[in-house]
Protein backbone atom coordinates (compact mmCIF):
# COMPACT_ATOMS: atom_id res chain seq x y z
CA UNK A 1 0.00 0.00 0.00
CA UNK A 2 2.93 2.45 0.35
CA UNK A 3 3.37 2.59 -3.22
CA UNK A 4 0.60 5.66 -2.93
CA UNK A 5 2.51 8.26 -3.02
CA UNK A 6 0.54 11.38 -4.73
CA UNK A 7 2.35 14.78 -5.32
CA UNK A 8 0.23 18.03 -4.44
CA UNK A 9 1.38 21.10 -5.42
CA UNK A 10 -0.22 23.50 -2.96
CA UNK A 11 -0.60 26.83 -4.21
CA UNK A 12 -2.14 28.66 -1.01
CA UNK A 13 -1.97 32.29 -2.51
CA UNK A 14 -3.42 35.32 -0.75
CA UNK A 15 -6.34 36.14 2.20
CA UNK A 16 -7.98 33.24 3.36
CA UNK A 17 -6.21 31.24 1.23
CA UNK A 18 -3.29 29.84 3.23
CA UNK A 19 -6.14 29.47 5.83
CA UNK A 20 -8.91 27.80 4.78
CA UNK A 21 -5.91 24.85 2.37
CA UNK A 22 -4.06 24.66 6.02
CA UNK A 23 -7.27 22.98 7.19
CA UNK A 24 -7.44 20.75 4.00
CA UNK A 25 -3.89 19.98 3.96
CA UNK A 26 -4.45 19.11 7.49
CA UNK A 27 -7.11 16.71 6.90
CA UNK A 28 -5.20 14.92 3.98
CA UNK A 29 -2.11 14.56 6.32
CA UNK A 30 -4.24 12.83 8.97
CA UNK A 31 -6.16 10.82 6.34
CA UNK A 32 -3.70 9.33 4.20
CA UNK A 33 -2.14 7.18 6.87
CA UNK A 34 -6.38 5.44 7.12
CA UNK A 35 -6.31 4.55 3.56
CA UNK A 36 -2.87 3.57 2.95
CA UNK A 37 -1.65 6.82 0.91
CA UNK A 38 1.08 9.17 1.30
CA UNK A 39 0.63 12.71 0.57
CA UNK A 40 3.57 15.03 -0.52
CA UNK A 41 2.85 18.11 -0.36
CA UNK A 42 5.43 20.79 -2.23
CA UNK A 43 4.30 24.46 -1.51
CA UNK A 44 4.75 27.45 -3.82
CA UNK A 45 3.71 31.09 -4.72
CA UNK A 46 0.91 32.49 -7.07
CA UNK A 47 -0.72 35.54 -6.88
CA UNK A 48 0.27 38.39 -4.60
CA UNK A 49 2.49 36.51 -2.73
CA UNK A 50 4.29 35.42 -5.38
CA UNK A 51 4.19 39.63 -7.33
CA UNK A 52 5.63 40.10 -3.64
CA UNK A 53 8.74 37.61 -3.02
CA UNK A 54 9.32 37.45 -6.90
CA UNK A 55 8.04 40.26 -8.39
CA UNK A 56 5.57 37.94 -10.97
CA UNK A 57 2.29 36.38 -10.39
CA UNK A 58 3.68 33.16 -11.32
CA UNK A 59 6.89 31.94 -12.17
CA UNK A 60 7.96 29.26 -14.51
CA UNK A 61 8.88 26.62 -11.70
CA UNK A 62 5.56 26.84 -10.50
CA UNK A 63 4.06 25.66 -13.54
CA UNK A 64 7.01 22.62 -14.08
CA UNK A 65 6.17 21.72 -10.62
CA UNK A 66 1.97 21.59 -11.50
CA UNK A 67 2.53 19.45 -14.18
CA UNK A 68 5.60 17.45 -12.26
CA UNK A 69 2.81 16.90 -9.75
CA UNK A 70 -0.26 14.17 -9.58
CA UNK A 71 -2.77 17.10 -8.76
CA UNK A 72 -2.65 21.17 -7.69
CA UNK A 73 -4.44 22.28 -4.83
CA UNK A 74 -5.06 26.41 -5.08
CA UNK A 75 -6.33 28.89 -2.25
CA UNK A 76 -7.44 31.90 -3.62
CA UNK A 77 -5.51 34.66 -5.43
CA UNK A 78 -5.78 38.91 -5.36
CA UNK A 79 -6.71 41.57 -2.86
CA UNK A 80 -6.68 45.21 -2.33
CA UNK A 81 -2.72 45.29 -2.13
CA UNK A 82 -2.59 44.59 -5.54
CA UNK A 83 -5.41 46.53 -6.77
CA UNK A 84 -3.16 48.92 -8.55
CA UNK A 85 -1.57 46.34 -11.30
CA UNK A 86 -2.74 45.87 -14.78
CA UNK A 87 -2.64 43.03 -17.09
CA UNK A 88 0.01 40.71 -16.84
CA UNK A 89 1.17 41.85 -13.63
CA UNK A 90 -2.06 41.52 -11.88
CA UNK A 91 -2.75 38.67 -9.38
CA UNK A 92 -5.21 37.25 -10.88
CA UNK A 93 -3.21 36.66 -14.01
CA UNK A 94 -0.97 34.39 -12.41
CA UNK A 95 -3.83 31.94 -11.99
CA UNK A 96 -5.15 32.34 -15.65
CA UNK A 97 -1.52 31.41 -16.79
CA UNK A 98 -1.99 28.23 -14.75
CA UNK A 99 -4.75 27.55 -15.86
CA UNK A 100 -3.88 27.45 -19.42
CA UNK A 101 -0.34 25.68 -18.84
CA UNK A 102 -2.63 22.37 -17.72
CA UNK A 103 -5.13 22.46 -20.46
CA UNK A 104 -7.79 22.16 -18.27
CA UNK A 105 -11.12 21.52 -19.99
CA UNK A 106 -13.91 20.70 -17.39
CA UNK A 107 -14.94 22.71 -14.57
CA UNK A 108 -17.02 20.65 -12.22
CA UNK A 109 -18.73 22.37 -9.30
CA UNK A 110 -21.13 20.45 -7.21
CA UNK A 111 -23.55 22.35 -4.90
CA UNK A 112 -25.32 20.73 -1.78
CA UNK A 113 -27.82 21.76 0.59
CA UNK A 114 -27.00 19.87 3.40
CA UNK A 115 -30.12 19.51 5.59
CA UNK A 116 -28.26 21.70 9.04
CA UNK A 117 -27.99 24.06 6.28
CA UNK A 118 -31.22 24.54 4.71
CA UNK A 119 -31.99 27.87 6.36
CA UNK A 120 -28.85 29.46 5.27
CA UNK A 121 -30.36 28.88 1.61
CA UNK A 122 -31.91 31.83 0.33
CA UNK A 123 -34.72 29.41 -1.31
CA UNK A 124 -37.69 28.45 1.60
CA UNK A 125 -36.88 25.06 3.00
CA UNK A 126 -38.97 22.45 1.24
CA UNK A 127 -37.58 24.20 -2.35
CA UNK A 128 -33.90 23.52 -1.43
CA UNK A 129 -33.79 20.45 1.04
CA UNK A 130 -31.75 17.76 -0.04
CA UNK A 131 -30.68 19.34 -3.52
CA UNK A 132 -27.10 17.75 -4.57
CA UNK A 133 -26.30 19.14 -8.43
CA UNK A 134 -22.78 18.45 -10.38
CA UNK A 135 -22.29 21.61 -13.03
CA UNK A 136 -20.21 20.67 -15.17
CA UNK A 137 -18.98 23.62 -17.48
CA UNK A 138 -17.07 22.50 -20.82
CA UNK A 139 -13.51 25.19 -20.89
CA UNK A 140 -11.60 24.81 -24.08
CA UNK A 141 -14.71 26.30 -26.82
CA UNK A 142 -17.42 28.82 -27.00
CA UNK A 143 -17.43 32.30 -26.98
CA UNK A 144 -14.34 32.94 -24.91
CA UNK A 145 -12.15 32.10 -27.56
CA UNK A 146 -14.11 32.06 -31.04
CA UNK A 147 -12.43 34.40 -33.64
CA UNK A 148 -13.00 36.67 -34.87
CA UNK A 149 -13.76 38.35 -31.90
CA UNK A 150 -13.10 41.77 -31.97
CA UNK A 151 -15.17 45.90 -31.72
CA UNK A 152 -14.29 48.50 -34.55
CA UNK A 153 -15.42 51.80 -35.43
CA UNK A 154 -16.67 52.37 -38.75
CA UNK A 155 -19.03 55.31 -40.56
CA UNK A 156 -21.92 53.18 -39.97
CA UNK A 157 -21.42 53.41 -36.02
CA UNK A 158 -19.91 50.83 -33.16
CA UNK A 159 -19.91 47.47 -33.67
CA UNK A 160 -18.59 44.29 -32.24
CA UNK A 161 -18.18 40.21 -33.11
CA UNK A 162 -17.84 37.15 -30.79
CA UNK A 163 -17.86 34.12 -32.57
CA UNK A 164 -19.00 30.77 -30.65
CA UNK A 165 -17.43 27.43 -31.96
CA UNK A 166 -17.81 23.89 -30.76
CA UNK A 167 -16.33 21.00 -32.75
CA UNK A 168 -17.92 17.20 -32.03
CA UNK A 169 -14.80 16.05 -30.05
CA UNK A 170 -15.16 18.93 -27.59
CA UNK A 171 -18.70 17.99 -27.19
CA UNK A 172 -18.38 14.41 -27.14
CA UNK A 173 -15.40 14.50 -24.45
CA UNK A 174 -17.12 16.78 -21.59
CA UNK A 175 -20.76 15.22 -22.25
CA UNK A 176 -19.11 11.73 -21.93
CA UNK A 177 -17.32 12.86 -18.54
CA UNK A 178 -20.79 14.27 -17.29
CA UNK A 179 -21.97 10.53 -17.23
CA UNK A 180 -18.93 8.85 -16.13
CA UNK A 181 -19.69 11.24 -12.92
CA UNK A 182 -23.26 10.06 -13.14
CA UNK A 183 -22.57 6.93 -12.60
CA UNK A 184 -21.11 7.79 -9.34
CA UNK A 185 -24.22 9.90 -8.28
CA UNK A 186 -27.94 9.35 -9.67
CA UNK A 187 -27.63 8.58 -13.14
CA UNK A 188 -29.14 11.40 -14.44
CA UNK A 189 -27.46 13.84 -16.87
CA UNK A 190 -29.19 17.17 -18.05
CA UNK A 191 -27.48 18.38 -21.24
CA UNK A 192 -28.23 22.00 -21.28
CA UNK A 193 -28.16 24.16 -24.68
CA UNK A 194 -30.34 26.74 -26.87
CA UNK A 195 -31.45 24.06 -29.49
CA UNK A 196 -33.89 26.92 -30.71
CA UNK A 197 -31.58 29.06 -31.79
CA UNK A 198 -28.16 28.24 -32.38
CA UNK A 199 -26.48 25.83 -34.83
CA UNK A 200 -23.38 24.99 -31.52
CA UNK A 201 -26.46 23.62 -29.54
CA UNK A 202 -28.10 21.81 -32.06
CA UNK A 203 -24.33 20.11 -32.61
CA UNK A 204 -24.08 19.85 -28.76
CA UNK A 205 -28.21 18.21 -28.63
CA UNK A 206 -26.93 15.77 -31.36
CA UNK A 207 -23.94 14.64 -29.72
CA UNK A 208 -24.68 14.57 -26.61
CA UNK A 209 -27.57 12.50 -27.63
CA UNK A 210 -24.95 9.68 -29.48
CA UNK A 211 -23.03 9.72 -26.26
CA UNK A 212 -26.30 9.32 -23.89
CA UNK A 213 -26.59 5.85 -26.47
CA UNK A 214 -23.56 4.22 -24.59
CA UNK A 215 -24.99 5.20 -21.13
CA UNK A 216 -28.26 3.02 -21.05
CA UNK A 217 -28.44 2.75 -17.44
CA UNK A 218 -28.34 6.97 -16.88
CA UNK A 219 -31.41 8.74 -18.21
CA UNK A 220 -30.35 11.89 -20.72
CA UNK A 221 -32.61 15.22 -20.56
CA UNK A 222 -32.01 17.97 -23.00
CA UNK A 223 -32.52 21.56 -21.33
CA UNK A 224 -32.92 25.05 -23.15
CA UNK A 225 -30.91 26.77 -20.98
CA UNK A 226 -33.65 29.31 -19.89
CA UNK A 227 -35.99 26.83 -18.97
CA UNK A 228 -32.70 25.50 -17.27
CA UNK A 229 -32.10 28.30 -15.01
CA UNK A 230 -35.32 28.77 -14.08
CA UNK A 231 -35.49 25.48 -12.91
CA UNK A 232 -32.54 25.43 -10.84
CA UNK A 233 -34.25 27.85 -8.17
CA UNK A 234 -37.74 26.55 -8.97
CA UNK A 235 -36.81 22.77 -8.19
CA UNK A 236 -33.25 22.39 -7.96
CA UNK A 237 -33.94 18.64 -6.57
CA UNK A 238 -34.88 17.97 -10.43
CA UNK A 239 -30.81 18.34 -11.21
CA UNK A 240 -28.14 15.40 -10.60
CA UNK A 241 -25.28 16.29 -13.41
CA UNK A 242 -25.81 19.42 -15.45
CA UNK A 243 -23.29 19.51 -18.37
CA UNK A 244 -23.10 22.42 -20.80
CA UNK A 245 -21.30 24.78 -22.38
CA UNK A 246 -18.83 28.02 -21.42
CA UNK A 247 -20.39 30.41 -21.03
CA UNK A 248 -23.51 29.13 -20.06
CA UNK A 249 -21.94 26.51 -17.33
CA UNK A 250 -20.25 30.34 -16.38
CA UNK A 251 -23.56 31.51 -15.62
CA UNK A 252 -25.08 28.58 -14.49
CA UNK A 253 -22.44 27.32 -11.73
CA UNK A 254 -22.64 30.81 -9.86
CA UNK A 255 -26.71 30.82 -10.47
CA UNK A 256 -26.38 27.09 -8.11
CA UNK A 257 -23.94 28.21 -6.36
CA UNK A 258 -26.06 30.36 -4.57
CA UNK A 259 -28.23 27.49 -3.42
CA UNK A 260 -25.85 26.36 -0.84
CA UNK A 261 -26.39 29.62 1.72
CA UNK A 262 -22.38 30.61 1.24
CA UNK A 263 -19.50 30.94 -1.41
CA UNK A 264 -17.48 29.63 1.76
CA UNK A 265 -18.95 26.07 1.24
CA UNK A 266 -18.47 25.65 -2.26
CA UNK A 267 -15.45 23.41 -4.05
CA UNK A 268 -14.52 22.95 -7.77
CA UNK A 269 -12.21 20.94 -9.93
CA UNK A 270 -11.05 21.59 -13.04
CA UNK A 271 -10.10 18.24 -15.08
CA UNK A 272 -7.48 18.00 -17.57
CA UNK A 273 -7.14 15.21 -20.82
CA UNK A 274 -8.98 12.92 -22.13
CA UNK A 275 -10.76 10.45 -19.21
CA UNK A 276 -9.45 7.08 -18.56
CA UNK A 277 -9.99 4.55 -21.36
CA UNK A 278 -11.87 2.30 -18.80
CA UNK A 279 -15.55 3.39 -20.10
CA UNK A 280 -17.00 4.67 -16.70
CA UNK A 281 -14.21 5.55 -14.80
CA UNK A 282 -13.09 8.97 -13.83
CA UNK A 283 -9.72 8.59 -11.65
CA UNK A 284 -7.36 9.01 -12.30
CA UNK A 285 -7.42 12.64 -14.15
CA UNK A 286 -5.07 15.02 -13.24
CA UNK A 287 -7.10 18.37 -12.06
CA UNK A 288 -6.96 21.64 -10.23
CA UNK A 289 -8.39 21.80 -7.20
CA UNK A 290 -9.89 25.19 -5.60
CA UNK A 291 -12.39 26.28 -3.42
CA UNK A 292 -14.67 29.01 -5.47
CA UNK A 293 -14.59 32.05 -3.24
CA UNK A 294 -11.86 34.40 -3.36
CA UNK A 295 -9.09 35.70 -1.39
CA UNK A 296 -12.24 37.75 0.75
CA UNK A 297 -9.90 40.43 2.27
CA UNK A 298 -12.32 41.73 4.26
CA UNK A 299 -11.81 38.82 6.47
CA UNK A 300 -8.51 37.44 5.88
CA UNK A 301 -6.36 37.11 9.08
CA UNK A 302 -9.01 36.48 11.17
CA UNK A 303 -9.88 33.20 11.45
CA UNK A 304 -13.62 33.74 10.20
CA UNK A 305 -13.26 31.72 6.64
CA UNK A 306 -15.13 28.68 6.34
CA UNK A 307 -12.85 26.25 5.55
CA UNK A 308 -15.37 23.72 4.04
CA UNK A 309 -14.96 24.50 0.08
CA UNK A 310 -11.64 24.21 0.11
CA UNK A 311 -11.97 20.80 2.51
CA UNK A 312 -14.58 19.92 -0.09
CA UNK A 313 -12.21 20.53 -2.76
CA UNK A 314 -9.38 17.98 -1.49
CA UNK A 315 -12.12 15.14 -0.87
CA UNK A 316 -13.10 15.86 -4.67
CA UNK A 317 -9.15 15.41 -5.81
CA UNK A 318 -8.88 12.16 -3.70
CA UNK A 319 -12.15 10.94 -5.76
CA UNK A 320 -11.04 12.29 -9.36
CA UNK A 321 -7.54 12.38 -9.33
CA UNK A 322 -5.75 9.45 -6.65
CA UNK A 323 -9.00 7.17 -7.31
CA UNK A 324 -9.54 6.96 -3.39
CA UNK A 325 -13.51 7.06 -3.09
CA UNK A 326 -14.06 6.07 0.02
CA UNK A 327 -11.50 8.66 1.62
CA UNK A 328 -13.78 11.52 -0.49
CA UNK A 329 -16.77 9.59 1.14
CA UNK A 330 -15.46 9.91 4.64
CA UNK A 331 -14.81 13.49 4.13
CA UNK A 332 -18.19 14.43 2.70
CA UNK A 333 -19.94 12.64 5.82
CA UNK A 334 -17.72 14.12 8.67
CA UNK A 335 -18.88 17.70 6.87
CA UNK A 336 -22.21 16.54 6.78
CA UNK A 337 -21.77 15.18 10.98
CA UNK A 338 -19.91 18.31 11.96
CA UNK A 339 -22.90 20.92 10.66
CA UNK A 340 -25.04 19.13 12.06
CA UNK A 341 -23.50 19.02 14.98
CA UNK A 342 -23.25 22.65 15.01
CA UNK A 343 -19.85 23.28 14.47
CA UNK A 344 -20.08 26.55 11.86
CA UNK A 345 -18.22 29.68 10.99
CA UNK A 346 -19.63 33.00 10.77
CA UNK A 347 -20.85 32.94 7.12
CA UNK A 348 -23.34 30.43 8.06
CA UNK A 349 -24.58 31.59 10.98
CA UNK A 350 -21.92 30.11 13.75
CA UNK A 351 -18.92 31.31 15.99
CA UNK A 352 -16.68 28.22 15.15
CA UNK A 353 -13.02 29.73 14.15
CA UNK A 354 -11.80 28.38 9.95
CA UNK A 355 -9.21 25.90 12.64
CA UNK A 356 -12.16 24.92 15.22
CA UNK A 357 -14.44 23.43 11.75
CA UNK A 358 -11.23 21.99 10.45
CA UNK A 359 -10.51 19.86 13.69
CA UNK A 360 -14.40 18.75 13.56
CA UNK A 361 -13.87 18.00 10.09
CA UNK A 362 -10.81 15.86 10.72
CA UNK A 363 -11.72 13.82 13.63
CA UNK A 364 -14.94 12.60 12.40
CA UNK A 365 -13.25 11.60 9.03
CA UNK A 366 -10.95 9.59 11.38
CA UNK A 367 -13.57 8.08 13.20
CA UNK A 368 -14.90 7.04 9.57
CA UNK A 369 -12.26 5.05 8.27
P1 LIG B 1 -12.77 37.28 -6.43
O1 LIG B 1 -11.65 37.50 -5.46
O2 LIG B 1 -12.71 35.97 -7.12
O3 LIG B 1 -13.06 38.47 -7.28
P2 LIG B 1 -14.99 38.14 -4.88
O4 LIG B 1 -14.25 39.37 -4.56
O5 LIG B 1 -16.24 38.21 -5.66
O6 LIG B 1 -14.06 37.06 -5.54
P3 LIG B 1 -14.61 36.84 -2.33
O7 LIG B 1 -13.23 37.34 -2.19
O8 LIG B 1 -14.79 35.37 -2.40
O9 LIG B 1 -15.38 37.39 -3.58
O10 LIG B 1 -15.53 37.44 -1.20
C1 LIG B 1 -16.94 37.71 -1.37
C2 LIG B 1 -17.63 37.72 -0.02
O11 LIG B 1 -17.76 36.37 0.44
C3 LIG B 1 -16.84 38.46 1.04
O12 LIG B 1 -17.70 39.16 1.90
C4 LIG B 1 -16.14 37.37 1.78
O13 LIG B 1 -15.87 37.68 3.11
C5 LIG B 1 -17.10 36.19 1.68
N1 LIG B 1 -16.36 34.93 1.67
C6 LIG B 1 -15.60 34.45 0.65
N2 LIG B 1 -15.02 33.30 0.98
C7 LIG B 1 -15.40 33.02 2.24
C8 LIG B 1 -15.12 31.96 3.15
N3 LIG B 1 -14.33 30.93 2.83
N4 LIG B 1 -15.70 32.01 4.35
C9 LIG B 1 -16.51 33.02 4.71
N5 LIG B 1 -16.81 34.05 3.91
C10 LIG B 1 -16.26 34.06 2.68
MG1 LIG C 1 -12.13 39.51 -4.36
Amino acid sequence: MSDRTFHILLLPGDGVGPEVTAEARALLEAVGPAVGARFVFNEGLIGGAAIDAYGTPLRDEEIDAALASDAVFLGAVGGPAWDNLRGEARPESGLLRLRKALGLFANLRPVRVFDALVDASPLKPQIARGADLLVVRELTGGLYFGRPSERRTDEAGRRAIDTLPYTDHEIERIVDLAFRLARQRRRKVTSIDKANVLATSQLWREVATEVGERYPDVTLEHMLVDAGSMRLIARPRDFDVLVTENLFGDILSDEAGVLAGSLGMLPSASLHGEPPTRPGTVAPMFGLYEPVHGSAPDIAGQGLANPLGAILSVSMMLRFSFGLADAADAIEAAVEDALAAGYRTRDIGGTATTAELGAQVRERALARL
